[in-house]
């Protein structure tokens, strides 16, 4: 089974950069460990990518993890001109040739002039290689393509195949990669000499190391997130989608025949890589088991919960973008903190402890402060130590300030002290490679500070989640409007708007909609393609005017969910264009209770958040209920003096209540006669994130 530990996705470039500060033509590298992203490197030029590949092969190698690395430029020619310059068909030969050939430094190379030389021999100076980034005239390498001819194929077969994708003989011009190929193939060449490496997809992928060509652009839709650099992102992006493939997806992917010219990784297979992190909701994923009663809400949260799957896309953000984002993947400590011993307070350090009585010590020269490389101690003397250092060697105990006093170039103090006192082990609060934000939390302060401490820059996070909101009813006014008799202002979409906001997602405002099942077609399928969720409200039921259920059954992708809820009415779930609907009652106290008790948990997992159920707990009803059988209510409730309070009318109309109310009082679905002092379960607004 094809199983590679890290991956390795490298941006190349024919340029050279100077450095030191990072561009965007220069080489990026991402680097991804099971789906965890180190952040994207800067590498100014070729020579410093040849080093730092190296390096990082004999790290991944020492600690025996297999490696997976992908380069943005062709491993190999269209048919024939392998054979044709080497006299042999194997590629790696031609991998070699280039190798003995191409000069590269960082001030000059001989690219131009190689790609003349090649001319003049197999193509009569007119082809295949063409474009010269050069001001002086290369004999041989044509300037255009006007007297430019080409014995060979214009195109090897992926490019054919990879809509976009430039040819391997233009040597220079925006978005040109024929010099990339040049000036590539030499270092890949020395570092297959080096190291332990096969290559795809002329060699079985036997070895620890595989090289395989790749092209961003064929799986990296969109753009960077504001602020970085287009190939840092992509090269993050591709690792990413690569370390989420299955091992044997991998397998399938990787199982090419192309000899000669090689070919481009997940070509013909785009939707497996891009869709390895969030794979499409099921259309199935709102049916429910044909029952003649009214389903119970728990069996309907169980259903969400099994069936609802993150819809978000994933990408690395720096720390200070991360707060409130959920995190994708396990984030593990790059260094231990603290990463070195060190003192916990402002004081003397020396090695050991001392019994009790007095003690004098000779005090060294000079002290540790925070941010000192930790020096060293000679046995039997005492140094002057700072908060945080680390500690020297030979200092494995420290004696607080206030405990001693200096005379004659001693320090004074009086025992006992154990050893080990006043000091910080390494490694005592984390450790390196210890999970310190794990994939679906939200990110908060706290987090960030552990971040930062133990090395992280960046953190990968879920998009957020879009949730659109759309009311609909013909007697609906815009609030603030005026209204003509008969006509009602729109309550619901300023609650859910807010409700969306407060759980951490992004609420779009979809307006409202006539009772017309044109006019919400139109508005669902504009909807469908620019948001992750949608909360109708209205209509919903299986009434004559109940156009949102109508239309969702119409299209086959709806479920009436008849849940045993008071307030609430049935919901209708449904896919839109793969977008999930929570067709919500228009009431706005079961569409509030709906949305708190159904939608809220079911985004969450959607956002990539997981399930979250609400926090409740049990205080004494300081009122008389007679509860029916059958269904589980939810009252609006508070609490007064320590007991809970409902308001005063349960009628679904009362809006009033919602705000009255800090909380709800969840009765479960047995009949119950509840009178003051009885225990009942109290959920409060903040238990719901509100
Ligand atoms: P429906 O579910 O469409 O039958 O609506 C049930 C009740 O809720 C009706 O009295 C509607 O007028 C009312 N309603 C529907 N949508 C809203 C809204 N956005 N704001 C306030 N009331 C609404
Ligand atoms: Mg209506």
């Amino acid at each position: 089974m094809t199983r590679f530990d890290t991956i390795v996705m490298v941006d190349w470039s024919g340029g050279a950069d100077r450095g030191p500060t990072p561009v965007k033509d220069a080489i990026w590298a991402g680097v991804n460990r099971g789906g965890v992203a180190d952040a994207p490197v800067y590498l100014r030029n070729r020579q410093v990518a040849e080093a730092w590949l190296s390096d990082l092969f004999e790290v991944e190698r020492a600690a025996g993890r297999r490696v997976l690395v992908g380069f943005d430029f062709p491993f190999g020619y269209p048919r024939g001109f392998c054979e044709a310059l080497t006299g042999q068909t194997d590629p790696l030969v031609l991998w070699e040739w280039f190798a003995a050939r191409i000069e590269d430094s960082a001030a000059t190379n001989n690219r131009f002039d190689l790609a003349g030389e090649v001319n003049r021999t197999l193509g009569a100076g007119q082809g295949p290689f063409w474009a010269n980034g050069l001001a002086r005239d290369i004999e041989g390498l044509p300037r255009r393509k006007d007297s430019y001819a080409n014995p060979f194929p214009e195109r090897r077969k992926a490019e054919e195949q990879a809509k976009g994708a430039f040819t391997c003989w233009q040597m220079a011009g925006a978005g040109a990669v024929g010099s990339q190929v040049f000036m590539g193939l030499p270092v890949l060449a020395r570092l297959r000499q080096k190291h332990d490496v096969a290559v795809w997809p002329f060699q079985p992928l036997e070895a620890p190391i595989a090289f395989v060509e790749v092209w961003p652009s064929l799986t990296v839709r969109g753009g960077p997130p504001e602020g970085m650099i287009k190939d840092a992102w992509q090269v993050a992006e591709v690792a990413r989608q690569i370390a989420a493939l299955a091992p044997e997806t991998l397998q399938g992917i990787l199982d090419v025949a192309a000899p000669e010219e090689g070919w481009i990784f997940g070509l013909g297979h785009e939707a497996t890589v891009m869709g390895s992190l969030a794979p499409p909701l099921k259309n199935d994923c709102f049916a429910l088991p044909a029952v003649v009663h009214w389903t119970p809400v728990a069996e309907a949260l169980a259903l969400l919960e099994q069936r609802l799957t993150p819809v978000v896309s994933v990408h690395d953000v720096p720390l200070r973008d991360a707060l409130g984002r959920i995190c994708a993947a396990d984030v593990k400590a790059r260094r231990a903190n603290p990463p070195l011993p060190n003192t916990a307070v402002d004081g003397y350090g020396f090695a050991g402890g001392r019994g009790a009585g007095a003690h004098a010590l000779p005090l060294a020269q000079g002290r540790a402060a925070a941010g000192d490389a930790p020096g060293a101690l000679p046995a039997g003397q005492a140094l002057r130590v700072l908060t945080g250092a680390a500690l020297p060697a030979g200092v494995d105990t420290v004696i607080l300030q206030e405990d001693v006093h200096l005379a004659e170039g001693k320090v004074h103090f009086n025992g006992p002290i154990k050893a080990g006192a006043n000091t910080r082990k390494a490694g005592e609060d984390v450790t390196a490679g210890q999970v310190i934000c794990s994939a679906g939390t939200c990110v908060s302060a706290p987090h960030l500070a552990l971040l930062a401490a133990t090395g992280a820059g960046h953190v990968p996070v879920f998009a957020p989640l879009k949730v659109g909101v759309l009311s609909t009813g013909d007697e609906l006014v815009e609030a603030g409007a005026s209204a003509a008799e008969g006509q009602i202002f729109d309550a619901n979409r300023p609650m859910l708007l807010s409700l969306v906001a407060q759980f951490g997602h992004v609420p779009v405002d979809l307006g409202r909609s006539a009772d017309d099942r044109a006019i919400l077609r139109g508005r669902l399928d504009k909807a469908a393609q620019d948001v992750d969720v949608i909360l109708t409200s209205g209509g919903a039921s299986a009434g004559d005017e109940d156009h949102v259920s109508a239309l969702l059954s119409e299209a086959g992708v709806m479920t009436l969910w008849r849940i045993a809820i008071k307030p609430g009415r049935p919901l209708a779930l449904g896919l839109w264009d793969g977008v999930p609907v929570f067709g919500l009652p228009g009431n706005p106290v079961a569409a509030m209770v709906c949305t708190l008790i159904f939608a809220r948990p079911a985004m969450s997992l959607l956002a990539g958040a997981g399930w979250c159920a609400p926090q409740g707990f049990e205080v004494p009803a300081g009122f008389s209920k007679a509860k029916k059988a059958g269904r589980r209510e939810y009252l609006r409730a508070r609490i007064r003096e320590g007991k809970a309070e409902v308001f005063a009318s349960e009628g679904s109309g009362r809006i009033s209540g919602l705000s009255w109310a800090e909380g709800l009082l969840e009765l479960e679905e047995p009949a119950r006669n509840i009178v003051p002092g009885d225990m009942v379960r109290y959920i409060p607004y903040g238990s719901f994130g509100i």
